[in-house]
This record gives structure tokens, sequence and C-alpha cells, in this order.
């Protein structure tokens, strides 16, 4: 392995942000090298359609690098360097499937692109805490926590569950009324959205796994998601599991007095 790869390899947030780097400089290379050979025909053509070109190109060059050097610099001192305009979602968008697919080259697998991208998440969601609004805090968790051979009904209502300690739902219904907060199980990515509509959280805590919480991450914006991995030990998608330590946390974290907790004896939650 050579040094780059092992730089490329590095475990958490920098796989992603190594690899979102890397994306970065293939892009602007491939878009230097498009124009270089389309733009005599273009000049010919249409010169104000080759200036059209030429400026909407260096502006969306400049959005992505800015997006990405704002993202690296909150993410890395996990302080607020984002603005609420979009830029970061724009360069996520479009720097992410490279990253999957330079990944891949360098034997980097999705989910490990993924996982590290939802640290990444993470990280922005702490980096951006005094903005997030935390009045309606909403966790959302996949069908697969719940026992397979369980009779109750709880997508829709999870007061269905009858907490008999079969699985981690009865765990998390009691951390729920705990705290009094929302929520929801899904089974799905169209289901969580409809949730979302319908219950409008103001913050999310998501369960799944890589795939899942990804596209979630994504697909809930402006909305913060902030992003716990499911464990699998069954395969995809058959009787999985939470840390509900971490959970916890991070609902303690979410909620108002413990983040004045947090503050005063600077004690990390650890989420
Ligand atoms: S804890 Fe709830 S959801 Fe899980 S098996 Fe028991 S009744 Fe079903």
């Amino acid at each position: 392995m050579t040094n780059f790869e092992k730089t490329l390899k590095v475990r958490g947030k920098w796989t992603f942000l190594n690899l979102s780097i890397l994306s970065l400089v293939v892009l602007i290379l491939f878009s230097f090298l498009l124009w270089y050979l389309i733009s005599p025909r273009v000049s010919v053509m249409n010169p104000v359609l080759s200036w059209g070109i030429r400026i909407s190109g260096l502006l969306f060059i400049v959005t992505v690098t800015g997006g990405l050097f704002l993202i690296i610099l909150s993410s890395a001192l996990e302080k607020d360097f984002l603005f609420p305009h979009g830029e970061k979602q724009i360069t996520l968008k479009v720097l992410f499937p490279i990253n999957l697919f330079l990944g891949r080259l360098f034997g980097i697998s999705r989910d490990q692109v993924r996982e590290s991208f939802i640290q990444v998440n993470n990280s922005l969601f702490k980096a951006t805490e005094k903005r997030i609004q935390r009045d309606r805090l909403l966790i959302l968790l996949p069908h697969c926590l719940q026992n397979f051979d369980c009779p109750h009904k709880i997508i829709g209502d999870f007061n269905n569950c009858q907490r008999c300690g079969d699985c981690l739902i009865g765990d998390i219904v009691g951390i729920q009324q705990k705290y009094k907060i929302d929520l929801s199980v899904a089974t799905g990515g169209t289901l969580a959205r409809k949730v979302i509509v319908d219950k409008k959280p103001t913050v999310i805590i998501a369960v799944a796994c890589e795939r899942d919480l990804c596209s979630g991450i994504q697909d809930a914006y402006p909305i913060p998601v902030y992003g716990i991995l499911n464990q699998r030990p069954y395969g995809p998608c058959l009787n999985t599991f939470v840390d509900l330590e971490r959970l916890e946390k991070a609902v303690q974290y979410i909620s108002d007095g413990v983040i004045d907790a947090k503050r005063h004896n600077h004690q990390c939650v650890g989420i």
C-alpha cells in the first residue's frame, strides 16, 4: 500500500474528507479537459455562449471548492464556519458520487465511505449546534430493530410495543417517555420522508444502516440529522441493534439542559 493509499484509508471522518479533496481535483481537471476539447467549436458557434459557459463553470468550481474548504474547517475544528446558504449541500451532492467511485478504485468499500460521511455529518452537526432548533426532536428508527417474530405492529404507532424485552424497541420507547420526545419507526426511505413531512421535526436523531443514513441525511436537509449506525449481527434488515447508551447520550446532548451541563462541566458526552 502506498503512502497515498494509506492517507486515503485513514479511519474516521478523514476517509471522506481526503476522498473529497481528491474528487475535487479530479472534477476540476475533468472540467478543464472537457472545456479544452469543446471550447474551439463553441467559441466559433456563439461567443456569448462561450463566455456564459466559462463564467458558469468558474462559479460552479468556486462554489464547490469554497464549500469543501468550509466543510473541512468546520468538521476538523468542530466550529461553525458554515453559513446557511446550501453551499455545503451542493458540494456534498457533487462530490459524494465521485468519492464512492474513487473509493472503489483505492479499495475502500462504499459502506466505509458512507460511514466516514456520517462521521463528517455528525461533526458538522456539533459544529453548528448553536443554530439547531431543539423544540421538536424526532428519533427515527428502522423497522429492522424490532424482533422479526414480534406480532405487534409498531409502524405508525410505537405505543403498540408491549415492552416485553425481546428487542430494543421497548427500551427506546422508555427513552422517548423519559425525555418526552417524538419517535417513529419507518420501513424505508419513502416512509421516513413521509414521517418527516407529517411531523415537521426541527432536529432528528436517525438510526439506520450506512446507505439509508446517508440518503436520509441528504434528503432531510435543511433539517439537521444526527446519525447513529445500527449493528447487524444477523445480516442486513433482520433483528438489528443500536447502542442504547449512545442513543440516550445523543438525546441528552440535543436536549437543552444537558447541553448547558456539558458546557459547564466540560463533560464530553461522547456521542
Ligand atoms: S419490545 Fe416491543 S417491539 Fe420488541 S418484541 Fe417486545 S413487544 Fe415487540
